[in-house]
């Protein structure tokens, strides 16, 4: 390890570094300390932060080295084979050790497999994963390699014990040197939640308060003239109220802006100067012109734009300008949050940019901003609660620490900027993310979602998602400022995503939960000290009022068990009779069974539980209701109570409906969750859509623009239009400006099975294998089902391998954002994916040149929703499947070309496409290309020809 003098110097005096430690790493056969075995050991001696000492062994094993090991980690048979066998290595390594504490990289794995050889360690353990999780709360990623690159830590060969032992003590210096500067209040904050929890870091957190203590104390303590919450100053997240209110809005137009679009867009176009990547493209110029137009006409429209039309200069640059001249407030939601922060950090900036060059003074006061639902933001309150909560697992532990340091630098407390990885964070998140209060003013006056939405009060130009859009029509405009101009763009997504907001999902669990939680904050009230605020006879009162609610809720489980249990017992006939196994709708016929009466009687019984509930929280309103009352414990504790009673009442309105009042535009569903066949959920979706959109939307506003890359089913924009409502809208369909003949090969391969037939699987792993070793990686295969995904991946991960093809598949491997960072960064990778990586991704084509398509991707027509959507179509295949797929099929294959010069193929492996005689409509919604029929065997050869001859 090459450290530099001064570095030297510093952690020779840094008493966190003191004394003698060692940072191990092992090498090991597989993952199971029981059933694997050790075949490298690395150690790092460190003293006073310096590396004095090393030690290094390969170990004999019983076990052969399989493919995977050996090409992971470079070590040979041979290594292991001429080793020492584990007792004489272990033995050398405790002398080596002795009783040093030991620091590593996810070091418990080490210290399992040590311990399960008969090496028992007797100093401390430090977890460098543990510790880099709560000190780097914006980074995604906590694998050594990407810690190593994150701090630009350069060890020769990972997955080597030495050398990774090395860079996990590199990674700890590292760390320890973010810990000391972290300020004094956040570390002790840190180090009581570690020992009330006994984190295996408190030691280590105790150190660091105790060197902070001794270095800083004094300054830290003089200069503390912030308004701070635990530590942190806060005084910049309280804004002053400023509206941009309606009455600055003028209805005046002007018609001269519409000369600029020219002047930005045109041959000799002023983006030239501020975008290296310019070309002028008359589609652009065209759409922003249209697009222009409409705002000033105040009309709708609906906008079709191809990859590389520029689609989103073209609508930004003509909102910027009309915002700005008119004062308008406009409002941009896209569906993914990929585009919603390329807008912000990106896009935005970029088109204000290019219009100041025209006049500095055009822009003045103009102001953007991001507005996120408030599941998004932080809250103080909430925080403050869980922190002072009487029970902390070390999971909460490390969570609320690594919160309590990404606090010293958020500006905005939104959940994007953290990296919460594990799906159990994500949970506890949901506890201490932002809620609507009334009465609530933050703490000291700071909340960030008060901060955001008073942004958006003050901004021309709001980013927000489609969800957010849609929660605010439901709300009556409450969470969006005023607005009269929309552009939705990826407005395909739009249908899905109110089919989301208008319908429900009801979870056995979350429900069942949802009463034990209300039950712990009713005992907590009881027990409370209400001596300050009440008289004894109403303390009395309200313990006995606790009482019977804690009463009312425990009948309220119990019912709500025995309901479950009869839905269980119809869930299991029902899947028998009507063999379907994941889900059932519940249809009029069903309901008028004996077996859903019997049900209907148990959901009676929970629902006067309810009830009885409901007036319990009435009566604990009258005694709360205008109480002075200045304990923040006990306001933040009746606040909690009563946000249950909001859930409560959402459950028995859902309950209602989806017993004995059905509505007419309702369809209803009786489903398992994924893994837990036990907890049966309960779902509601709309027929459609189209009404609420209409009514509740468009129709509220001025002019709306939709737009998106596959709007029209290559038929025209009849079929989107009718299924989301949009009247009364100007349409236009701009083609992509790039040359499909000359960049993409589509190949079908004849000899390919039928999807339903037995030897489809093999022919599609085949199919795969032999392509996507022709290109080295770089592919991105789509399924339409998880179940296919898996198979093919468990499959092709082995084959490939040897190969040196990485294969990273959604939902195996991560999420899509993660398996599609994991492929950005692997030279010679795979990347499988389903529904969300069917749009939207956007992957350079250096690092794609094959994009397969398994199968033609139809809706499943058992799934509910589309079974009862179908119902409504005189030839639901015709008028409903086709048009859905063919613009499924149209977003996959945008996969593939997404600049100019980039080439690629496009395998479509269903044969459907050359023996049905729907086929030919998904040739024609494609621009025009060259496709080849061909055979399996002749996959490599065709791909392999036509990269090399159009690169
Ligand atoms: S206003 Fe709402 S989000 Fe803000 S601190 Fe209070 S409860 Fe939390």
């Amino acid at each position: 390890m090459y450290l530099n003098k001064t570095t030297k110097q510093q952690n020779k005096n840094n008493l966190i570094l003191a004394g003698e430690w060692i940072a191990i790493d092992l090498e090991t056969t597989g993952l199971s300390p029981y059933k694997d075995e050790i075949i490298e050991i690395g150690a790092v001696k460190f003293r006073d932060g310096e590396c004095v000492d090393t030690f290094n062994s390969f170990v004999n094993t019983s076990q052969k080295l399989g493919a995977f090991v050996k090409s992971l980690t470079g070590i040979q048979q041979s290594d292991v084979d001429n080793a020492p066998d584990i007792e004489s290595v272990l033995a050398t390594l405790k002398i080596f050790i002795g009783d040093s504490e030991i620091i590593g990289h996810n070091v418990q794995f080490d210290i399992n497999f040590l311990s399960e050889n008969g090496l028992e360690l007797s100093g401390d353990k430090i977890d460098t994963l543990d510790l880099a999780h709560t000190l780097l709360p914006d980074v995604q990623s906590f694998t050594l390699e990407s810690l190593k690159l994150h701090f630009g830590i350069v060890s020769s060969k990972a997955h080597r014990a030495l050398d990774d032992a090395i860079a996990a003590g590199e990674l700890y210096l590292k760390l320890v040197s973010i810990a000391e500067n972290l300020n004094l209040f956040v570390l002790k904050e840190i180090e009581q939640l570690s020992l009330r929890s006994s984190w295996q870091l408190r030691k280590f957190w105790g150190r660091v308060v105790n060197c902070k203590i001794d270095k800083t104390f004094s300054n830290e303590i003089k200069n503390d003239v912030e308004v701070k919450y635990r530590g942190v100053n806060i005084s910049r997240f309280s804004k002053e109220k400023i509206s941009k209110s309606k009455d600055q809005i003028s209805d005046e137009m002007n018609q001269d802006y519409f000369d600029w679009m020219e002047k930005f867009f045109g041959e000799e176009g002023l983006l030239n100067d501020v975008l290296d990547s310019f070309e002028f493209r008359p589609e652009q110029l065209q759409m922003a012109k249209k697009i222009f137009e409409s705002m000033e006409n105040q009309g709708n429209l609906i906008v079709e734009a191809g990859t590389g039309v520029g689609k989103t200069l073209a609508y930004l640059i003509p909102s910027i300008v009309f915002a700005a001249n008119n004062n308008k407030r406009i409002v941009i939601s896209t569906n993914t949050i990929n585009l919603q922060s390329q807008l912000v950090n990106k896009d935005l900036p970029l088109a204000m940019n290019a219009i100041g060059s025209i006049d500095q003074n055009f822009l003045k006061g103009f102001k953007f901003c991001e507005l996120k639902g408030r599941e998004n933001y932080l809250c103080f309150r909430g925080l403050d609660k869980a922190i002072t909560e009487k029970n902390i697992s070390v999971d909460k532990a490390k969570l609320l620490s690594k919160v309590l340091v990404w606090l010293t630098n958020t500006q905005y407390g939104d959940r994007s900027e953290i990296g919460l990885i594990s799906s159990k964070y994500l949970d506890f998140w949901a506890r201490i993310s932002a809620r609507d209060e009334k009465d609530c003013v933050g703490i000291n006056g700071a909340c960030f979602l008060k901060q955001a939405r008073q942004n958006a009060y003050e901004s021309n130009i709001i980013v927000v998602n489609h969800s957010l859009l849609i929660s605010d029509m439901i709300s009556g405009s409450t969470l969006i400022p005023e607005y009269d101009l929309l552009i939705i763009d990826e407005g395909q997504d739009i249908e899905r995503v109110s089919t989301n907001h208008f319908g429900f999902e009801l979870n056995q669990s979350s429900s069942h939960d949802l009463f034990i939680r209300l039950f712990d904050n009713v005992e907590m009230l009881k027990s409370f000290d209400l001596k300050v605020q009440f008289e004894s006879a109403e303390i009395s009162e309200i313990s006995d009022l606790c009482e019977d609610m804690k009463t009312n809720t425990l009948s309220i489980v119990d019912s709500l068990k025995k309901l479950f249990k009869e839905i269980e017992l119809f869930f299991e006939q029902g899947s028998k009779d009507f063999n379907r196994k994941e889900c059932i709708r519940i249809t009029n016929t069903i309901r008028s069974l004996p077996i859903w009466s019997d049900i209907e009687n148990l959901w009676e019984d929970f629902n006067n539980y309810i009830d009885s509930l409901i007036n319990n929280f009435s009566k604990l309103r009258l005694k709360f209701d205008g109480e002075n009352n200045n304990d923040s414990k006990l306001t933040a504790l009746i606040s909690d109570i009563f946000k249950y009673k909001n859930l409560v009442e959402d459950l028995k309105i859902q309950m209602l409906e989806f017993f004995p009042h059905p509505d007419e535009n309702g369809i209803y569903w009786i489903s398992d969750s994924p893994g837990n066949s036990s907890n049966l959920i309960l779902n509601k979706a709309p027929f459609n859509v189209s009404e609420y959109l209409h009514k509740n939307l468009f129709e509220q506003k001025k002019s709306v623009i939709i737009t998106g890359a596959t709007l029209s089913d290559g038929n025209g924009f009849e079929y989107i239009k009718e299924k989301l409502g949009f009247q009364n809208a100007q349409e236009m369909l701009l083609g992509s400006p790039f040359d499909y003949k000359k960049s993409v090969l589509v190949c079908v391969p004849e000899d390919i099975p039928n999807p339903k037939e037995f030897d489809y699987q093999l022919a599609l792993e085949e199919s795969i294998y032999y392509s996507v070793i022709a290109t080295k990686g770089r592919a991105l295969v789509l399924f339409t089902s998880n179940i296919s995904l898996n198979k093919t991946a468990r499959s092709l991960k082995k084959s490939l391998m040897p190969h040196g093809i990485n294969v990273f598949a959604q939902g195996i491997d991560g999420s899509a954002t993660q398996v599609l960072n994991k492929f950005l960064r692997s030279k010679k990778s795979v990347l499988f994916g389903t529904s969300s990586l069917w749009e939207g991704v956007d992957i350079d084509g250096d690092f794609l040149k094959l994009v397969i398509m398994t199968k033609l991707p139809f809706d499943v027509p058992t799934d509910p929703i589309i079974a009862a959507r179908s119902e409504i179509f005189d030839e639901p295949f015709t008028q409903y499947s086709i048009p859905e797929a063919l613009i499924k099929f149209r977003q996959g294959f945008g996969r593939l070309i997404r600049k100019k010069d980039d080439v690629g193929v496009f395998i479509i492996l269903d044969n459907r496409i050359i023996k049905n005689h729907y086929g030919k409509l998904f040739f024609e919604s494609l621009p025009e290309i060259n496709l080849k029929r061909t055979k399996i065997g002749m996959l490599d050869n065709e791909i392999t020809h036509w990269i090399s001859d159009n690169n």
